[in-house]
């Protein structure tokens, strides 16, 4: 290994994310300094990913990069915040430059798309894990939480979940699709786009709000769960892309949006009142949001199916077995 500690975060790391005005004193110092927007509260979320783990190996290492940054950009975007610095502590086998360049490529990429500033870290030698710490501001008072959602509320979510879960099954051989099909959902995995816009814009709409990274039946239960209510997903309306329906048919397809993982989509409830002037300012088509379902008394997520209830007790995952 050529690389010292010190010349691998100088050429990697130094300038890779966004540069930023309210950052006093970034990588290279015992610690960042940094300046807090007057009026705003701190969000912060870290979030760890462990290469044949949380990824399959040998891990792609720009994909790498840029899902450590997208999977914590997505906690924030659930919460209606605007990210603006993070910290990335990364344990490596050996320093390898062709592999840095590209990762620090993947996460400064992201970085600079969403004005991250890249302020400090931590590099140490081990099996490959990356954990990235974010930081960002919502105005005091407005952030959106998973509790807040209240019976009779209309349950949305962004995007078309299940994707990213046929995308990783694509990436190990475990399903095989078409290559246009193909290409789609696995970048779908390899570089999820976090919802930020959308989350900051739902401030003021969604009484409750989570990020999709678990399975969406999963995640709704949890949204519902932290309102002291349950949810009823109605099977029809599942957003469905093409790509998904090619590779695995429609019933296969509703099956892994309800129950794959890794989407990074959001999932939001919004009171009946407020739900024509969401569709009438944030324009459902040109935001990529659907309806999905009603939040409900009874506790519990379950799903609806030509008037009967479905009953999902497995992952997506065994689809695959
Ligand atoms: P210390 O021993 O004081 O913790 P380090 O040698 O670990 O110092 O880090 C030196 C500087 O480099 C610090 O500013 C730290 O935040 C930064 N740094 C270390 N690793 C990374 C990394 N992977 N990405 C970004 N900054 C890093
Ligand atoms: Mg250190």
């Amino acid at each position: 290994m050529a690389l010292t500690e010190f010349a691998l975060i100088d050429r990697y790391f130094r300038s890779c994310g966004a540069t930023r005005g309210d950052v006093r004193l970034g990588v290279g110092d015992d610690a960042a300094l940094l300046a807090p927007a007057a009026g705003q509260e701190l969000v912060a979320a870290t979030d760890t990913l462990v290469a044949g783990v949380h990824y399959p190996e040998p891990a792609d290492p720009a994909s790498l990069g840029h899902r450590a940054l997208a999977v914590n950009l997505s906690d924030l975007a659930a919460m209606g915040a605007r990210p603006a610095w993070a910290l990335l502590a990364l344990t490596l086998p050996q320093a390898e430059p062709a592999w840095l360049a590209q990762f620090a490529a993947g996460l400064g990429e992201l970085a600079r798309a969403h004005d991250v500033a890249l302020v400090g870290g931590d590099t140490t030698r081990g099996p490959l894990c990356v954990t990235v710490t974010l930081l960002g501001h919502v105005p005091g008072g407005s952030a959106l939480r998973r509790a807040g959602a209240a019976p009779g509320d209309v349950l949305f979510v962004s995007g078309t979940p299940g994707d990213a879960a046929a995308g990783l099954a694509l990436e190990q051989g475990r399903l095989a699709a078409a290559p246009e099909a193909s290409a789609y959902l696995r970048e779908r995995f390899l570089r999820p786009q976090p919802r930020l816009a959308l989350g900051e814009r739902l401030r003021g709409y969604a009484s409750a709000c989570i990020d999709v990274s678990d399975g969406l039946l999963a995640d709704a239960g949890k949204l519902a769960a932290a309102s002291g209510a349950g949810v009823e997903l109605d099977w029809a309306a599942l957003p469905l892309s093409e790509s998904l329906r090619a590779a695995l048919g429609a019933e296969r397809a509703g099956e892994l949006a309800l129950t794959g993982g890794d989407d990074y989509e959001l999932c939001f409830a919004v009171h009946p009142d407020r739900v024509a002037s969401l569709a009438a300012e944030l324009p459902p088509q040109r935001w990529g949001y659907t309806r999905i379902g009603t939040l409900r008394a009874a506790p519990g997520a379950v799903v609806q199916r030509e008037g009967t209830v479905m009953e999902f007790s497995h992952s997506g995952y065994e689809h695959f077995a």
